[in-house]
This record gives C-alpha cells, sequence and structure tokens, in this order.
C-alpha cells in the first residue's frame, strides 16, 4: 500500500476527535451556558457516579486537575512531613512532585524494564519505619500489578494511592485501574484517553470515610457552607468540564479499543525489526494512551520523524531521581538504571484513534528507514 501521499502525522489530533462529536460537545456547553450554574451541580454530581460506575469504584469526587487528585489523596491520608512516600522514578513529574508538596519525601524505585511500572521487588527493600504509603503509576495505559502492591501495603501498614492518569478503563485481572487501592486518582488533561476542554482530576475510592475527607480538602474544608472543620483548598472541576467530560466518556471504550487496534498494527509492521515494542501483559486490559518503542539511538529516530513531520514525544527523558529539583535527596546516576535507560531509549509514536491504518503505515515504514540504514 501506498504511503507517500501523507505528508504530516501529528503526535495528537483533538481537532480529528472534536470534529467526530461535534454535535453532542456543543449541546453540552450550550446547556451549561444556559444553566449558568458553573460549579458544582448536575453536570458535576453526574459525572462524579459515571466515573465511580465505570472505574468500579464506589466514590468518585472531581478536583481540579490529576495532580490535585494526587496532592489530596496524599492529604486526605494524613500525609505530611517526616513521611516517606515510595514511588517509581520514571514517570510525569506529579507523581512525585505531590508528595514534596505535602512536604512529604519521595523514594524512588526502578521500574520493570518491560511494563515500565514500578519493580515490585523493590518495593520492600525501600520501606522504612518512616514509610507511609506508596504511589503507583499505570504509565502509558497499562493497569500495574496493584493486587501484589496492595499486598506488600498491607503487610507493613501502607496506604496505598494509584495514579491511573493514564490508565482510566485499564484494567487487571478484570478490575478497573483506580479501583484495588486506597485511592485512584485521574487526570483529564487533553493528552490523556478521556481529555476535557482544559484541566480536571477526579479521585476515587471504596472508602466513604476517605471520599468525605477528599471532598472536603477540595472544598475548603467547609461542611456546611462556610463552617470550616479542617484547612483546606479550592480545587473544583468547571461544570463546563464536566459536561464535555460526559459526552465524551460515552466514546471512550471505542476510543480505547481503536488505540489497541492501532498499537496492534503498529506491533505487526515492526516484527523482525530493530524496533523494541511495548510489552503488554496479558493480565491486563491496555488502553495505550501512549504507544512507547524503544531503539538505541532514539534522538536520531526523533530528529528523523520530525523533518518528515511526524509527531512523536519523549515520556520522560529525566527519571525523577536525577532531576534537579530532588538533588538534595542524594540519588546519583546509576541508581536506577531501567529508569535511566529507558530514558535514554524511548519514544512515543501517535497512537490516536483518529488515526487512518494508511498513517500509521506512513509511521512504522519511516521509522523502519531510520532503523534499517543505521
Ligand atoms: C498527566 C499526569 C498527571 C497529572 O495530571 P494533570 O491533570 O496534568 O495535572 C499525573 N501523573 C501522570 C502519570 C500523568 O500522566
Amino acid at each position: 500500500m501506498s504511503t507517500n501521499t501523507i505528508s504530516k502525522v501529528p503526535l495528537l489530533d483533538l481537532r480529528a476527535q472534536y470534529d467526530t462529536i461535534r454535535p453532542e460537545v456543543d449541546d453540552a456547553v450550550r446547556r451549561v451556558m444556559e444553566s449558568c450554574g458553573f460549579i458544582g451541580g448536575p453536570e458535576i454530581k453526574g459525572l462524579e457516579e459515571e466515573i465511580a460506575r465505570y472505574s468500579q469504584t464506589a466514590h468518585a469526587v472531581a478536583c481540579a486537575s490529576g495532580t490535585d487528585a494526587i496532592l489530596i489523596a496524599l492529604w486526605a491520608l494524613g500525609i505530611g512531613p517526616g513521611d516517606e512516600v515510595i514511588c517509581p522514578s520514571y514517570t510525569f513529574f506529579a507523581t512525585a512532585g505531590t508528595i514534596s508538596n505535602n512536604g512529604a519525601t519521595p523514594v524512588f524505585i526502578d521500574i520493570d524494564p518491560k511494563t515500565y511500572n514500578m519493580d515490585l521487588h523493590l518495593i520492600e527493600k525501600a520501606i522504612t519505619p518512616r514509610t507511609k504509603a506508596i504511589v503507583a503509576v499505570s504509565l502509558f495505559g497499562q493497569c500495574a500489578d496493584i493486587p501484589s502492591i496492595k499486598a506488600i501495603c498491607d503487610k507493613h501498614q501502607l496506604f496505598l494511592i494509584e495514579d491511573a492518569a493514564q490508565s482510566i478503563g485499564s484494567e487487571w485481572e478484570g478490575k478497573r485501574s483506580g479501583s484495588m487501592c486506597d485511592f485512584g486518582t485521574f487526570s483529564f488533561f487533553p493528552s490523556k484517553n478521556l481529555g476535557g476542554a482544559g484541566d480536571g482530576g477526579m479521585i476515587v475510592t471504596q472508602n466513604a470515610e476517605l471520599a468525605e475527607k477528599a471532598r472536603l480538602l477540595c472544598n475548603h474544608g467547609a461542611k456546611p457552607k462556610y463552617y470550616h472543620s479542617v484547612v483546606g483548598t479550592n480545587s473544583r472541576l468547571d461544570a463546563l468540564q464536566a459536561a464535555i467530560l460526559r459526552v465524551k466518556l460515552r466514546h471512550l471504550d471505542r476510543w480505547s479499543e481503536q488505540r489497541a487496534k492501532n498499537a496492534a498494527l503498529y506491533n505487526q509492521l515492526f516484527e523482525g525489526t530493530a524496533v523494541g515494542r511495548p510489552y503488554h501483559d496479558p493480565r491486563t486490559r491496555h488502553i495505550y494512551n501512549q504507544y512507547v518503542i524503544r531503539v538505541t539511538n532514539r534522538d536520531g529516530l526523533k530528529a528523523h520523524l520530525a523533518e518528515r513531520n511526524i509527531g512523536c514525544e519523549v515520556y520522560y527523558p529525566v527519571p525523577l531521581h536525577q532531576q534537579k529539583c530532588f538533588a538534595s535527596l542524594g540519588y546519583k546516576t546509576g541508581d536506577m538504571p531501567h529508569s535511566e535507560q529507558a530514558a535514554l531509549e524511548t519514544l512515543a509514536l501517535p497512537i490516536y484513534p483518529e488515526l487512518s491504518e494508511d498513517m500509521i503505515r506512513h509511521v512504522a515504514q519511516t521509522v523502519r528507514d531510520f532503523v534499517a540504514n543505521k
């Protein structure tokens, strides 16, 4: 099949997605504008109920971002100065930034190089008398082995938060991401599988008391209004975002399935080449928020694709234990070899659901040309 008529493939094309759902989205926006109910109200309540159902959880609390969702989950668990929280080094910054923002100390561990999720065997070695919690991440859309991590947490009486910003709808042995721990946290950043028209987030839990704490903290600790039992903050989701997200949630499974189909086609096209394909653990439902390959000359491939107008991105170029802001924690290069290697070799390719088969073939061929001629 000829792919030489394609001149450009972006990493993500939100415009293409909007074109497929425009009447529904526009109606939802108009509905909120007509009501002029911008804070709280039926759209928020509706989205919270729908996300709770979707994620197999009993409670959902909307908040302002995926970052705030982690921040508030840690806060609601009482984590603060003097406490240590274990998390992977290879993840988006917010996983650890929120631990620091609560006054606690992030303790980084390395990843399993196949899944990019935290290496279970390293957890117990990182536990000290100060350890209070683990923030596990389900990276790139593949649920981490949360049941095994939860078993370690139960043994040592630690709390478990799953940073499920990239994994809404993903599953571990049929159980949804976010549902198997004390708190699961979602992001509605526009590039996530369920992305809003701006920032947004959600905290989910099976525990009514924890849900109530989180809700209180998101609303200045006020219940009823103007009566403050604790000091909280303002972290809310806009009703406009909730209305848009409710429309998009109806399409989420179809989109995530299309991403998985796109991944399967890439996998087939990269078979027998020097391109390292993403590993899909058969125990998970992978929703492919990112399709991440590994190559030895990653920066060369990145430049090659950029010259040919193919979008790609490095997630993530610097593991968290090597970030300047965490220098005082005393980690050094070599401490987390798998995270460091991944940071040098990984590259995310376009995987969004609206990609045509020709576009995928064009991207794959352009990658193959590079690795073959290197
Ligand atoms: C996107 C993301 C976040 C933060 O979400 P925001 O909504 O951008 O604040 C946290 N953790 C991970 C792993 C993410 O990918």
